[in-house]
């Protein structure tokens, strides 16, 4: 990518002028735009417009039950944000589990989402928690579920002239249980080989509701439906949390790479969610 103009635009209308009828790229964090950019040589870009400047699509906040990501809020904002660690603790788990602090500091929400491989981490979380995606156009706003914004391998449903403006969800409740697992090479600055979402919203000893996601294991993450509702109303138990856990890997679709075989992905489908299940609910999985 060559010879572009570089704007900085304070507000959502005006990175969306900017963008009106050109061949326009944004940028948030820069962490996936900046590799990419190297290895660009086609020159048709020919507006960069960063969105770090629009003030309005960052932060976290709360209201009326719904918890809002901004756009720009970064990986570090979610293991700083009391607010997560109060309402959806199992997006600090992943934080803490993403990259490494330099990284953290400048990824953010809307870039992992917009990303759309199989290894975006801020994804499975986002998918139990059931959030959806909310965009601004010229042409007006809009909001999709993440699960259907997300439609294959890099492939998200944003059209030409949209900014992703903030991430919601329905905050899963005082008496939530959660479980987050990420499966590397390493602890640190690893692409995952199987990541694994779990959100119960608990009645009681009775699951009202889950949320179970799977990384690295389909072209795009993906929520475990038939999982999810195996558990709904339901007392949780380890033949359960069995059960839930081989559906769970009967929708994962992994491939052979240089991390992992397709069928030790496909094994960890099943060993991860079982585990992540029994160890929210205080089951012991241990077999003596
Ligand atoms: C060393 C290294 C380690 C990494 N480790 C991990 C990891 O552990 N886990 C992981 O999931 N990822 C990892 N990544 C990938 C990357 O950091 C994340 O995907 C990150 O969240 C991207 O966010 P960003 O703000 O940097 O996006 P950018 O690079 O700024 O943008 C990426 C894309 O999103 C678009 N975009 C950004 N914001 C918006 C918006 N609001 N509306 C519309 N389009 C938008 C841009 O146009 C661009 O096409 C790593 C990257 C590097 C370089």
């Amino acid at each position: 990518m060559r010879g572009f103009e570089f704007v900085v635009p304070t507000t959502v209308p005006a990175a969306l002028k900017a963008a009106k009828g050109k061949k326009y790229k944004f940028i948030a964090g820069g962490t996936n735009f900046m590799p990419d950019l190297r290895h660009d040589h086609s020159g048709e870009t020919k507006i960069v417009i960063d969105l770090m400047r629009i003030k309005t699509l960052g932060g976290i906040s709360a209201a009326k039950g719904t918890i809002k990501l901004g756009a720009l809020a970064t990986v570090t904002d979610l293991i700083e944000s009391k607010l997560i660690a109060r309402e959806a603790p199992i997006l600090r788990d992943m934080a803490a589990k993403f990259a490494g602090p330099i990284i953290r500091n400048r990824a953010t929400m809307a870039g992992n989402i917009i990303d759309g491989g199989p290894a975006a981490d801020i994804v499975p979380p986002l998918l139990a928690l059931k959030a959806a995606v909310k965009l601004t156009s010229l042409k007006g706003r809009r909001t999709v579920a993440l699960d259907k914004f997300l439609t294959g391998y890099r492939q998200i449903a944003i059209k030409s002239g949209e900014i992703i403006t903030e991430i919601t969800f329905p905050s899963p409740g005082k008496n939530h249980l959660h479980g987050y697992y990420k499966l590397a090479r390493r602890n640190a600055m690893a692409i995952t080989v199987v990541g694994v979402a779990v959100i119960l919203k608990m009645k009681g000893k009775i699951c009202q509701e889950a949320g179970i996601s799977l990384g690295s294991v389909n072209p795009t993450p993906i929520r475990c439906y038939e999982a999810e509702k195996l558990l709904a109303g339901k007392e949780i138990t380890l033949d359960l949390a069995q059960i839930v856990a081989e559906a769970c890997a009967a929708v994962a679709t992994p491939i052979d790479d240089i991390r992992a075989s397709a069928e030790y992905r496909k094994l960890m489908c099943e060993v991860l969610p079982r585990r992540l299940i029994c160890q929210a609910a205080g089951i012991s999985i241990d077999p003596t």
